[in-house]
């Protein structure tokens, strides 16, 4: 059974004589508990496949399903409410209010869906992440690896049939880039999660157990990846 599947994806922006095809005929298949790298050149088509994937953006042609969900069949409304509740994110600027603590950040998507804050769970997110003594604090008191580890909680609390990182160790120093990577193949191996993260560090994408490379918008190669502790 798949997280995610994309059948002849296609995505054109624009139109006439400006118009740019970003992805062209994609075909893939995430399978649950799975963790897979993009990688590929700058204007390939990494930040577009990991957008139409995950229903932040909607392809022009083909299908892609989360679960059983075929996105294109679904109304504005109901793939906003999708991409609150059935997918996590984690981007390489963290993307967390400096207003709130850490458990309010991680609270926010059930604030959004005006819904009651299940603090239990939210904490119990956090101490996932390794973050059980930093509840009450901002993001300016923590390091940008903590502050990573506060997104990913926020990725995790609604149990998301998949998490999508769009460079989560862009902005880290190599060490703490490496136990980003490491919680998140811990995700993968202890909790079933399934990953799929875009990635322009080799070393990142050694953490996976695939690599699938673009190439002006089409799949131009795939391998797996050795495991860190095969390489080490
Ligand atoms: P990557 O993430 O690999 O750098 P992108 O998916 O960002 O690649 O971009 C793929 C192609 O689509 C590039 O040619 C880029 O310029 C173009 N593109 C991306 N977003 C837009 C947009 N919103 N409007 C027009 N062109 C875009
Ligand atoms: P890029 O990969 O092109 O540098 P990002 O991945 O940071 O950019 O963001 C891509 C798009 O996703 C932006 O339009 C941004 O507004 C949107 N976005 C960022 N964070 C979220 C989020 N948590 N939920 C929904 N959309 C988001």
């Amino acid at each position: 059974t798949y997280a995610v599947r994309l059948e002849s994806v296609g995505k054109v922006y624009g139109s006439g004589r400006t118009a740019v095809h970003a992805l062209n005929d994609v075909t893939m298949a995430l399978p649950r508990g799975s963790f897979t790298a993009v990688m590929g050149p700058s204007g390939s088509g990494k930040s577009t496949f990991l957008h139409c994937a995950s229903g932040l953006d909607r392809s022009t042609s083909g299908r892609v399903w989360l679960g059983e969900t075929e996105l294109s069949r679904l109304k504005e409304e109901e793939l906003t409410v999708l991409r609150r509740e059935r997918v996590g994110f984690v981007f390489q600027a963290y993307n967390l209010l400096d207003a709130l603590t850490a458990e309010q950040n991680v609270s926010l998507p059930f604030r959004l869906a005006d819904r009651p804050v299940p603090i239990e769970r939210v904490r119990a997110a956090l101490k996932a992440v390794g973050l059980a003594d930093q509840y009450d604090r901002h993001p300016a008191q923590l390091s940008g690896g903590q502050r990573q580890r506060i997104a990913i909680a926020r990725a995790l609390i609604h149990e998301p049939d998949a998490v999508f990182a769009d460079e989560p160790t862009g902005a880290l120093d190599s060490r703490t880039g490496r136990q980003i990577l490491e919680l998140l193949r811990r995700l993968v191996d202890d909790l079933g999660q399934t990953v799929l993260m875009v990635t322009h560090d080799p070393v990142a994408a050694s953490y996976a157990d695939k690599v699938v490379f673009l190439a002006d918008g089409r799949l131009a190669g795939e391998l797996r990846a050795p495991s860190p502790e095969r390489v080490a």
